[in-house]
């Protein structure tokens, strides 16, 4: 008998390959278990077992393993059945998924790079003699592949000498370029350990007994200590007793006191503070609907105006699901709104709470894996971003999609093109879990399923303490101009509201969707504008860094002095970014500090939290931000919001355009007035009665809803249709033509269903890759596996068309 298993290696291949293992290993071997394996000439993976079986493969030999990785499995059988639904649902491969979806420490490959660990502490009487060969050759190269290392060691396993070198930290994998994020440190206060003991107390008292500020200080340490179980920031310390710094500096220095830093989303707390949460009335009768609503339900959409205190309501939803040992997963669409949510669950669950995303390091990543695939104590509530649907959930009872309209819960690139908010609740059908969904402004899709009985529904309808929603107030931007209330680009009325506000001591955020200073530089001589010349778009100025950008790929070119083709010196430049707003702006108001969010400023991650802290601490007085701003935050100071233009929002061309403007407007506007005082925003534009416009100032969801749901249904879109979106690309543009109209004609003529295209889109080439798009439309009472199935044959019969081989066709299933 022989004996096979079969394999997901980590490749853009269909489906599984079949490995030969002995009998022993095939007794040993269980499904989830990883082992390496060779493939193609000379490359090795780390792939993970799905099955063990005695079929010899019919089309090729099957080679043996090189060795086995784990001793358990190290992923469930549930994940690999979502990762099969993922990979069948958006067309593509296992492989890719099982890549995405597993952290990178344990999917070493050939081309992985290793890093050796300067800082690390190694004494080589430790290490076995190959890893010593290991630690040795990485003195003279501080980075080798696997493939190098196994050269080195001059054998096939290699994977248990790195794995080991990894364990003592003397090795690590290469982080990819991103700026690691850096969790915020805080600061916290403790008595010292020798202050602690018996006379402890007394002795403290006389060593403070001449100095009153310390005295005070003190006492409001003890008295903060017995009512308040979480750890005492020395920010907090110094603002309650109304204190500097210097006070608690001069106790530390007296030995009284000592500081230490933690993670703020790091944080262990010996007990979670529960700071008693008690929901308003509004907001309890929504509690226990939608607990009623689960009874009969699996998932349940929560439709509640901004600061309704939605977060409350998951918390006490949460509370209720941790119990049976239960595990918790929050999805957030971005992790820049992290901070502010773990700080406020940690508060209520201490130590239960643990934070999965991208950003995090390797390690860290592994560490939360480990946590959860362990049921640990210490990750009962993943807080996360669409890659934590991947974890190895073992007793998953409660699913949080907060702010589930956001676009960017759905993968684009690369793939596995996912949204995880779909996902997310396969994996809660798959977990037997409940899914709660939330946002003020809910994507058409969920209320349709709402509204069609899939969901239940409830609805919040009133901000927390009945604080009421901000006043909306249209500029006509036509008006101003025609009038000469303008200066740059902001109208008298809004500077004049903002000079109150800032009056009043209270903060404003400016919102410009556009980041840079102005998209556009055109000659005035003979009407030439610079464009990419890889890309098809014109280039966009940042005066910052005096230089023309390219958005779509990165290309940089100084500021020209003259025009490229007539030598004009006479350059204009048209339209406005985030950059010319603060400038504008700091202009205007010349003593205001004046602060900066979009893709510029936040490139690495500290940058983004840093804004967000000096904001909360008012160190800023206007924050003028892109739609980064748009996402949740909870400002308690904010009573002003200005929208620069509402219009360029509008006229995208793009189905989901007015829907994301309605959505975007509103969730800005949101950030107004969210704690006692009724907020006001001003939407400065030239369509003042555009239907949408007048949805989010009326705050007319219905009306937004009905009006686009017409559309929709009327031009063939979702949630009426499910679109697919192929995207052919080539250097050549006749070629690419061509393969277009043939994958068009017979996608047409053997779907018999709605294609359009071949369409060359809005920017047709990018990075010297001309682009052309292909939309499949299925109706409802189509059978989308089949017609999956129809499709995926056709994508075959064009990879084998020679003159096509190197057109590149990706797929995209309910894009965005
Ligand atoms: P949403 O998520 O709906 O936008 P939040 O949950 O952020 O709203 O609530 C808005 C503000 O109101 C927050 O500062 C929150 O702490 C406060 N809040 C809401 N509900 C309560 C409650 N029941 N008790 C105390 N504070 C609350
Ligand atoms: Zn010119
Ligand atoms: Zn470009």
């Amino acid at each position: 008998m022989m004996y096979f298993v079969e394999v997901i290696v980590p490749l853009a291949l269909d489906p599984t390959f079949t490995y030969q293992v002995s009998e022993a290993e095939f007794n040993y071997l269980q499904p989830g278990m990883r082992v390496v394996v060779p493939f193609g000439k000379s490359k090795v993976y780390t792939a993970v077992i799905t099955e063990k079986h005695h079929r010899v493969p019919q089309l090729y030999e099957a080679k043996e393993i090189h060795e086995i990785i784990d001793v358990v499995p190290v992923i469930t059988q549930q994940q690999i059945a979502l990762w099969q639904w993922i990979a069948d649902y958006y067309m593509c491969t296992l492989g890719e998924v099982y890549k995405s979806a597993v952290p990178s420490r344990l999917l070493l490959e050939s081309e992985t790079l290793i890093q050796f660990n300067s800082k690390a502490v190694v004494r080589t009487e430790d290490l076995t003699d190959t890893e010593y060969l290991v630690y040795e050759a990485m003195q003279t190269q501080a980075v080798l592949k696997v493939d190098e290392i196994i050269a080195v060691l001059n054998r096939k396993k290699v994977f248990p000498v790195i794995h080991s070198l990894l364990e003592k930290g003397i090795i690590s994998l290469q982080e990819e370029m991103v700026e690691k994020y850096k969790p915020k440190q805080v600061r916290y206060v403790r008595i010292t350990e020798e202050y602690l003991r018996d006379e402890g107390l007394e002795k403290m008292m006389q060593l403070v007994s001449r100095a009153a500020k310390q005295r005070e200080l003190l006492l409001k340490f003890f008295q903060l200590q017995a009512t308040q179980k979480t750890p005492i920031s020395t920010k907090q310390l110094a603002e309650e007793t109304e204190s500097s710094q210097a006070v608690i500096n001069a106790l530390v220095e007296k030995g009284v006191l000592e500081t230490y830093y933690q993670n703020e989303d790091r944080v262990v707390f010996n007990e979670a503070s529960r700071n008693n949460i008690s929901l308003t009335a509004d907001q309890n009768s929504v509690l226990q609907e939608i607990k009623q609503l689960f009874t009969q339900k699996d998932i349940v959409l929560l439709h509640g105006v901004t600061a309704s205190g939605k977060t409350e309501i998951y918390i006490k939803l949460i509370e209720q699901f941790l119990t049976q040992e239960g595990q918790i997963l929050f999805l957030l669409p971005e992790i820049g709104i992290s901070t502010q949510l773990v700080a406020r669950l940690t508060d209520y669950f201490g130590n239960q709470v643990a934070v999965y995303h991208s950003k995090y390091s390797h390690n860290e990543r592994l560490e939360v894996w480990h946590h959860v695939l362990n049921n640990s104590e210490s990750a009962k509530i993943i807080i996360g971003t669409r890659l934590s649907v991947f974890l190895p959930f073992q007793n998953l009872k409660l699913v949080v999609v907060d702010e589930e309209h956001e676009s960017n819960y759905k993968q684009h690139d690369p793939s596995p093109r996912y949204n995880a908010r779909d996902s997310a609740v396969v994996l809660a059908m798959q977990n037997k879990a409940k899914v709660i969904m939330g946002s003020a402004t809910p994507s058409l899709e969920s209320y349709y399923n709402a509204t069609q009985g899939k969901y239940g529904l409830v609805k919040l309808t009133r901000r927390y303490s009945n604080v009421q929603l901000p006043e909306i107030v249209l500029i006509d931007l036509k008006e101003k101009y025609k009038r000469k209330q303008m200066t740059g680009h902001f109208s008298d009325t809004l500077i004049e509201a903002v000079s109150n506000a800032l009056t009043l001591k209270e903060q404003v955020i400016i919102f410009q969707n556009r980041r840079g200073f102005s998209p556009v530089v055109e000659c005035m001589t003979c009407g030439a504008v610079p464009e990419c010349p890889h890309c098809d778009v014109s280039l966009t100025y940042h005066k910052y860094r005096n230089e023309l950008r390219c958005h779509y790929c990165g290309y940089t070119l100084p500021m020209p002095k003259q025009c490229f083709r007539c030598h004009s010196v006479d350059l204009n430049t048209k339209g406005f970014g985030t950059e010319q707003v603060e400038e504008e702006l700091k202009t205007i108001f010349p003593d205001k500090n004046i602060a900066r969010m979009d893709q510029d400023t936040t490139r690495g991650k500290y940058s983004y939290e840093k804004l967000i802290e000096a904001f909360e601490n008012k160190k800023i007085d206007i924050l003028v931000g892109t739609q980064m701003l748009s996402k949740g935050f909870d400002f308690d100071n904010v009573n002003l919001v200005g929208i620069m233009n509402a219009d360029n929002s509008l006229y995208h061309p793009d189905f989901r355009a007015h829907e994301r403007a309605y959505q975007m407007m509103t969730q800005i506007a949101g950030r107004a007035g969210r704690q006692e005082k009724k907020g006001k925003v001003y939407i400065q534009t030239f369509n003042p009665y555009h239907n949408i416009i007048q949805q989010v100032t009326n705050y007319d969801y219905a009306g937004m809803y009905k009006e686009q749901m017409y559309e929709r249904h009327n031009f063939k879109y979702p949630p009426f249709y499910r679109l697919i979106r192929l995207t052919m690309r080539h250097r050549d543009f006749d070629k690419l033509r061509e393969a277009s109209f043939w994958m068009y004609n017979n996608l047409r003529e053997q779907l018999k269903i709605p294609v359009l295209g071949p369409e060359e889109p809005a920017i047709n080439r990018i990075r010297n890759q001309y682009i052309r798009v292909i939309l499949i439309k299925i109706p409802q009472n189509k059978p989308l596996n089949l017609t999956k199935k129809d499709i995926k044959r056709i994508l075959k019969s064009f990879e084998s068309i020679g003159a096509y081989r190197s057109v590149k066709v990706t797929a995209n299933v309910d894009f965005y």
